[in-house]
Protein backbone atom coordinates (compact mmCIF):
# COMPACT_ATOMS: atom_id res chain seq x y z
CA UNK A 1 0.00 0.00 0.00
CA UNK A 2 2.80 2.24 -0.92
CA UNK A 3 1.01 6.11 -2.03
CA UNK A 4 5.23 7.13 -2.91
CA UNK A 5 5.04 5.71 -6.14
CA UNK A 6 2.99 3.88 -8.37
CA UNK A 7 5.52 0.99 -9.23
CA UNK A 8 4.53 -3.07 -9.05
CA UNK A 9 4.57 -4.21 -5.40
CA UNK A 10 8.31 -6.10 -5.90
CA UNK A 11 9.13 -9.23 -4.07
CA UNK A 12 8.35 -8.97 -0.17
CA UNK A 13 11.94 -8.07 2.15
CA UNK A 14 12.62 -9.93 4.91
CA UNK A 15 11.63 -8.28 8.02
CA UNK A 16 14.39 -9.36 9.73
CA UNK A 17 17.38 -8.91 7.54
CA UNK A 18 15.91 -7.33 4.03
CA UNK A 19 16.99 -9.71 1.97
CA UNK A 20 14.18 -10.15 -1.23
CA UNK A 21 12.05 -12.97 -0.90
CA UNK A 22 11.64 -13.82 -3.93
CA UNK A 23 9.11 -17.11 -4.67
CA UNK A 24 6.29 -18.10 -1.96
CA UNK A 25 8.73 -18.68 0.62
CA UNK A 26 8.22 -18.84 4.53
CA UNK A 27 11.83 -18.45 5.75
CA UNK A 28 13.88 -15.86 4.42
CA UNK A 29 16.80 -17.82 3.37
CA UNK A 30 19.50 -15.69 4.05
CA UNK A 31 18.87 -15.44 8.00
CA UNK A 32 16.04 -18.14 8.88
CA UNK A 33 13.50 -15.53 9.88
CA UNK A 34 9.84 -16.63 9.34
CA UNK A 35 8.91 -14.42 6.20
CA UNK A 36 4.78 -15.00 7.02
CA UNK A 37 2.36 -15.41 9.85
CA UNK A 38 2.17 -18.72 8.14
CA UNK A 39 5.22 -20.24 9.48
CA UNK A 40 4.22 -19.53 12.77
CA UNK A 41 1.07 -21.62 12.27
CA UNK A 42 1.83 -24.46 10.63
CA UNK A 43 3.00 -27.15 12.75
CA UNK A 44 6.27 -28.18 11.08
CA UNK A 45 7.42 -24.52 10.20
CA UNK A 46 6.53 -22.72 13.55
CA UNK A 47 9.07 -25.26 14.75
CA UNK A 48 11.43 -23.60 12.41
CA UNK A 49 10.43 -20.38 13.56
CA UNK A 50 10.66 -21.59 17.27
CA UNK A 51 14.20 -22.76 16.25
CA UNK A 52 14.95 -18.61 15.05
CA UNK A 53 13.27 -16.76 17.21
CA UNK A 54 15.40 -18.90 20.62
CA UNK A 55 18.83 -18.09 18.33
CA UNK A 56 18.29 -15.04 17.22
CA UNK A 57 14.97 -13.03 18.44
CA UNK A 58 16.26 -12.65 22.39
CA UNK A 59 19.33 -10.92 21.80
CA UNK A 60 18.61 -8.51 19.58
CA UNK A 61 15.12 -8.02 18.88
CA UNK A 62 15.02 -4.30 16.63
CA UNK A 63 11.91 -5.26 14.58
CA UNK A 64 9.06 -5.20 16.55
CA UNK A 65 7.87 -8.84 14.00
CA UNK A 66 10.30 -10.42 16.09
CA UNK A 67 8.30 -9.56 19.78
CA UNK A 68 5.27 -10.54 18.65
CA UNK A 69 6.43 -13.97 16.68
CA UNK A 70 8.05 -14.60 20.33
CA UNK A 71 5.08 -13.90 22.10
CA UNK A 72 2.89 -15.70 20.25
CA UNK A 73 5.67 -18.87 19.79
CA UNK A 74 6.32 -19.13 23.25
CA UNK A 75 3.80 -17.15 25.42
CA UNK A 76 1.02 -19.73 25.21
CA UNK A 77 3.58 -22.05 26.29
CA UNK A 78 4.50 -20.60 29.25
CA UNK A 79 1.32 -19.33 30.33
CA UNK A 80 -0.51 -23.35 29.98
CA UNK A 81 2.93 -24.68 31.90
CA UNK A 82 2.59 -21.81 34.15
CA UNK A 83 -1.01 -22.71 34.71
CA UNK A 84 -0.17 -26.14 34.96
CA UNK A 85 2.62 -25.91 37.70
CA UNK A 86 -0.01 -23.99 39.50
CA UNK A 87 -2.95 -26.72 39.24
CA UNK A 88 -0.43 -29.03 40.75
CA UNK A 89 0.87 -27.11 43.72
CA UNK A 90 -2.65 -26.31 44.70
CA UNK A 91 -3.29 -29.59 44.76
CA UNK A 92 0.35 -30.76 45.92
CA UNK A 93 -1.01 -32.91 48.96
CA UNK A 94 -3.45 -35.47 46.96
CA UNK A 95 -0.48 -35.69 44.65
CA UNK A 96 2.06 -36.44 47.60
CA UNK A 97 -0.31 -38.88 49.27
CA UNK A 98 -1.11 -41.06 45.75
CA UNK A 99 2.40 -41.27 44.96
CA UNK A 100 3.10 -43.06 48.87
CA UNK A 101 0.44 -45.41 47.89
CA UNK A 102 2.09 -46.03 44.63
CA UNK A 103 5.86 -45.57 44.21
CA UNK A 104 6.09 -46.42 41.03
CA UNK A 105 4.30 -43.30 40.00
CA UNK A 106 7.40 -41.25 41.34
CA UNK A 107 9.50 -41.30 38.31
CA UNK A 108 6.81 -40.09 35.69
CA UNK A 109 5.67 -37.20 38.33
CA UNK A 110 9.23 -35.99 38.50
CA UNK A 111 9.80 -36.25 34.77
CA UNK A 112 5.67 -34.06 33.94
CA UNK A 113 6.77 -31.84 36.81
CA UNK A 114 10.84 -31.13 35.53
CA UNK A 115 9.61 -30.75 32.14
CA UNK A 116 6.90 -28.67 32.49
CA UNK A 117 9.34 -26.46 34.81
CA UNK A 118 11.99 -26.37 32.51
CA UNK A 119 9.44 -25.36 29.43
CA UNK A 120 7.80 -22.63 31.61
CA UNK A 121 11.36 -21.47 32.26
CA UNK A 122 12.77 -21.26 28.88
CA UNK A 123 9.91 -19.99 27.32
CA UNK A 124 9.31 -17.31 30.13
CA UNK A 125 12.70 -16.07 29.74
CA UNK A 126 13.02 -16.10 25.97
CA UNK A 127 9.66 -13.75 26.24
CA UNK A 128 10.91 -11.52 29.00
CA UNK A 129 14.92 -11.22 27.20
CA UNK A 130 13.30 -10.59 24.24
CA UNK A 131 10.76 -7.61 25.04
CA UNK A 132 13.30 -6.50 27.60
CA UNK A 133 15.94 -6.06 24.95
CA UNK A 134 13.10 -4.36 22.07
CA UNK A 135 12.32 -2.06 24.69
CA UNK A 136 15.69 -0.96 25.75
CA UNK A 137 17.37 -1.61 22.08
CA UNK A 138 19.79 1.48 20.89
CA UNK A 139 17.77 4.43 18.46
CA UNK A 140 19.17 2.60 14.88
CA UNK A 141 19.69 6.02 13.91
CA UNK A 142 23.20 5.49 15.34
CA UNK A 143 24.15 2.83 13.61
CA UNK A 144 25.25 3.48 10.28
CA UNK A 145 25.25 6.46 8.05
CA UNK A 146 23.80 7.08 4.13
CA UNK A 147 23.69 3.48 2.60
CA UNK A 148 21.78 1.44 5.75
CA UNK A 149 19.46 4.77 6.14
CA UNK A 150 17.55 3.58 2.41
CA UNK A 151 17.60 0.25 3.61
CA UNK A 152 15.82 0.59 6.66
CA UNK A 153 13.36 2.87 4.86
CA UNK A 154 12.59 -0.10 2.61
CA UNK A 155 12.19 -2.49 5.87
CA UNK A 156 9.90 -0.21 7.16
CA UNK A 157 7.82 -0.29 3.98
CA UNK A 158 8.24 -3.93 4.14
CA UNK A 159 6.52 -3.73 7.97
CA UNK A 160 3.50 -1.22 7.08
CA UNK A 161 2.79 -3.71 4.71
CA UNK A 162 2.66 -6.70 6.79
ZN1 LIG B 1 16.39 -12.44 6.62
Amino acid sequence: MSTKDEEPVGNPLCLHCGTELIGHVLFCPKCGCPATPAALSMPYESVLARGFMAREGSSRPRKLIIVIGMWVLFGPTFLIMTGFLIAGLSAAPNIVEQLSRQPKDIFPAIVVLVFCSGLAAISGALVYKTTKNYVQRRPEATEKPEDDADADEDLNEGDVAQ
